[in-house]
């Protein structure tokens, strides 16, 4: 059985991440979608809001589960049984960032293999940075995330 890890921040779920997260639970026999306690950013969402809206998003698929995490990747994925770890490649600017750490993440832990899924095109410029900054402002973010993350953004904008 091969577990897989995707880890991220996923604040909050796009629909980008949940296009990577489906298709990596047709590759693999499981998926672990794993989102960071604690980025070295600023966060909209608690843990516990982020964990819940992307459970939400992903509750149609048997193979996955949705689960908060702090520490490395790589203890993670050992701790999980997982040989792999997941990513989503946009376009060149991520593939710098994403080539780096899978290199760290391989001196780290010989054994694990980073597997990057291609972006849909429909997603190429999506980013949760982005939609936040496109939320914030009163725009449409129809078609970026699902009903729920598009109504919990509404709800924070408008406290
Ligand atoms: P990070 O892990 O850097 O905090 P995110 O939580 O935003 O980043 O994203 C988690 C993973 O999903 C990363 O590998 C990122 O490149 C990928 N990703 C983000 N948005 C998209 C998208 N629109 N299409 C494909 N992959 C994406």
């Amino acid at each position: 059985m091969t577990v897989a890890v995707y880890p991220g921040s996923f604040d909050p779920a796009t629909n980008g991440h949940i296009d990577i997260a489906t298709r990596a639970a047709a590759i693999f026999d499981r998926v672990i979608v794993a989102i960071y306690d604690r980025p070295a950013k600023n966060l909209l969402f608690t843990t516990e809001e982020r964990v819940d809206m992307m459970a939400k998003a992903l509750a149609g698929l048997p193979n996955v589960a949705v689960h908060s995490f702090s520490g490395l990747v790589v203890d993670l994925a050992r701790r999980s049984g997982a040989k792999v770890i997941v990513r989503g490649l946009r376009a060149s600017a991520d593939f710098e960032y994403e080539f780096e750490m899978a290199l760290m993440n391989r001196k780290l832990a010989p054994e694990i293999e980073v597997v990057c899924l291609m972006t849909s095109v429909e997603y190429l410029f999506l980013s949760a940075s982005l939609l936040k900054e496109v939320a914030v402002l009163g725009g449409s973010i129809h078609n970026m995330v699902p009903d729920h993350v598009a109504s919990a953004l509404r709800k924070k904008f408008l406290r």
